[in-house]
């Protein structure tokens, strides 16, 4: 093997077998300064092959005890040199003959890829972008609904749908008037849900649910609009489709839209429940809110008094709080003294109430009339 320094170019000789494609003939090399020399026995021309132009016919390892060589600069003519000295010797002069060399050519390439990709994905980090965000944003509107209807039924599974008529109009009412104050062409498809549970939260798709316990408690519309609004900053954001790809990765998200049959499809609408958002994309949901509230006209200290209200409500709730903990709408929010505070600083505008007297009632009773939401349509299991 290499040696650390060169050793003095050599007197020694030793013998080679010589062939140029033609013929084969006993020759003698000498490890010279300028190059290997190559001389045939019976006087033939000599070779000198400079070492940095040497191929061998196998990589020199420690144990080598021969090598078949051959020089870009002669093509088609090999010398075989049989004897561990001459191996190692050479070794020195051609490092890159060696086994150590030979797995760093190949490695190389794929280290400088490596190292470029990380860098690359460090930067893009570092200049706060998300992958699974990113990728989120390219997904087909028809598969975020799909995912969405998904998510939608296996959360609320169980629960019957609020399906007064006059309640519906009031609530289509209150996110339409939300949707063109936040300048979106398609309104957000809001469902109430028959469940005593004060929660909201946003689907893939553009899609909120509420359910009945949170409209119950809610003291005025402009509570209600509040929620909407930091929703529809969520679906805005796609906070929702960007928690399911960096959960399950973009394979099986893919594989979900295709098939549809797979098992995770299953366990999605309990899986996104768990996730939760950041922090962060909570700040960006409220802060997505307040435009949209801003943007409708509505008095932005609905958000503030109803997210107050829901930690009262499950602080006194006990036991049973703990447990439905994970879908909380709370779980993950902001404090909300930090939220008061936010909303506080927020410059005063015209508003009025996010809906009138008796749309706020219809909206109060959207829950006397249930029906069983439909399944959405699955394909049928390929098996
Ligand atoms: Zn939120």
């Amino acid at each position: 093997m290499p040696s650390s320094t060169t050793p003095a170019a050599g007197s020694a000789t030793h013998y080679a077998r010589l062939r140029d494609g033609k013929s084969a003939s006993d020759a003698t090399v000498r490890l010279a300064l300028q190059g290997l020399e190559i001389s045939p026995k019976g006087g033939g021309a000599r070779r000198v092959w400079r070492y940095d132009t040497l191929r061998a016919g196998e990589p020199v390892r420690r144990n080598t005890i021969d090598v078949l060589l051959s020089s870009r600069s002669d093509p088609g003519a090999t010398v075989f040199v049989p004897g561990p000295d001459f191996v190692a010797a050479l070794a020195a002069y051609a490092p890159q003959l060696t086994e150590r060399a030979e797995r760093w050519r190949t490695a190389r390439p794929w280290l400088i890829f490596v190292a470029i990709l990380f860098s690359a994905i460090a930067a893009l980090y570092a200049s706060g972008w998300s992958p699974a965000q990113t990728i989120a944003g390219f997904l087909p509107e028809s598969w975020r609904q799909r995912l969405g209807d998904e998510a939608r039924a296996s959360m609320t599974e169980g629960y019957k749908q609020c399906a007064d008529a006059n309640g519906i109009a009031a609530l289509e009412k209150m996110s339409e008037r939300l949707a063109r104050g936040a300048g979106m062409e398609k309104p957000f498809a809001v469902t109430v849900y028959d469940w005593s549970l004060m929660n909201a939260f946003a689907v893939p798709g553009g899609q909120i649910v509420l359910t009945r316990g949170l409209i119950e408690k809610a003291q005025s519309p402009d509570e209600v609009a509040g929620v909407l609004a930091h929703e529809m900053g969520h679906g805005i954001k796609l906070h929702p489709e960007t928690g399911i790809i960096r959960a399950i990765g973009l394979a099986a998200a893919v594989e979900l839209m295709m098939g549809g049959s797979s098992g995770a499809l299953a366990n999605l609408g309990l899986m996104l429940a768990q996730l939760g958002y950041t922090r962060a994309a909570e700040r960006e949901a409220d802060a997505v809110g307040l435009q949209v509230l801003k943007g409708a006209g509505v008095a932005p200290q609905g958000l503030a008094d109803f997210f107050k209200r829901i930690e009262e409500v499950e602080g006194e709730s006990g036991d049973l709080s703990k447990t439905l903990r994970p879908i909380s709408i709370l779980r993950t929010h902001p404090p909300t003294a930090e939220r008061a505070a936010i909303v506080k600083a927020q410059p005063t505008y015209p508003a009025t109430p996010a809906l009138d007297a008796q749309s706020w009632q219809e909206l109060k009773s959207i829950c006397s009339r249930t029906i069983t939401p439909e399944k959405p349509e699955r394909d049928a299991p390929a098996n």
